[in-house]
């Protein structure tokens, strides 16, 4: 998206009610080195974020940058119009989700009825305009203390993703349905059986696991001592044979 010129005179014209998003020239492949400021419907500049030595604080520098579609740090610039749908959609599902819920965040403060973009969630597709709706998941980091998100959910489907046993979000590919779930390892079928008695519904993978270790920890403790007291099963027999791994 290019910016307009002036039809009478060729010179640039300054767009209002624009996102700015560009490359800052810090932390080469982390999240912060996109940087972002706005253009408000009078034509005043708002930094929203600016890192790194290209980062833009002034009004002169921001024309700049969009006169010459870069500048000597960025020659990235992505300009967004928050009047237009289609732009804001191409913001919520192009950008890193840590900058599109720190965009929100700004403008949610900021408070203008044109300017309000919005995120998509990853699982449902609805529009989340509001910051506080936003539920980041998949974080991990990318180098020093910098981390990111693969995920932007809405509440729903964050808290449909939730374990019921230890409370974390696990994500519908770690979220095990208890009823009538049935695998090969007898002691997994035993855990999501207890888990299911317990009351849980959805339990992440993590918690499964330690259920069914407990149990063979457990069964196995029973078998031993069954086993020194009586003799049966022999120490040496077949089902024994875990004591001597
Ligand atoms: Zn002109
Ligand atoms: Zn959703
Ligand atoms: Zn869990």
């Amino acid at each position: 998206i290019v910016p307009i010129t002036c039809k009478i005179c060729g010179g640039f014209k300054m767009k209002t009610n624009i996102l700015v998003e560009y490359d800052g020239g810090g932390y080469s492949g982390c999240i912060w080195e996109w940087n972002y400021f706005y253009i408000d419907e009078d034509g005043k500049f708002e930094d929203i974020m600016s890192s790194g030595r290209g980062g833009i604080t002034t009004l002169e520098n921001a024309k700049y940058l969009l006169e010459n579609n870069g500048n000597d740090f960025s020659d990235k610039v992505f300009v967004y119009h928050l009047d237009d749908k289609k732009d804001m959609k191409t913001f919520a599902t192009e950008s890193n989700c840590c900058n599109i819920e720190g965009v929100i965040n700004w403008f949610n403060k900021y408070n203008s009825p044109i300017a309000e973009p919005f995120a998509i969630c990853s699982d449902c597709k609805c529009d989340m305009p509001d910051a506080d709706e936003i539920y980041l998941t998949d974080i991990h980091g990318c180098g020093g203390i910098m981390s990111t998100a693969d995920n932007l959910l809405c509440s729903e489907c964050y808290s449909s993703g939730i374990c019921n046993c230890c409370d974390e979000y696990a994500g519908k590919n770690d979220l095990f349905y208890l009823v009538n779930y049935t695998v090969e390892n007898e002691y997994m079928n035993k855990a999501a059986k207890k888990m299911e008695t317990d009351g849980y519904l959805d339990v992440c993978s993590g918690c499964l696991d330690c259920q069914a270790g407990q149990i063979e920890q457990d069964e196995h403790g029973d078998l031993l001592f069954q086993s020194l007291s009586t003799g049966k099963p022999d120490l040496f027999a077949g089902e024994m044979r875990w004591f001597w791994l």
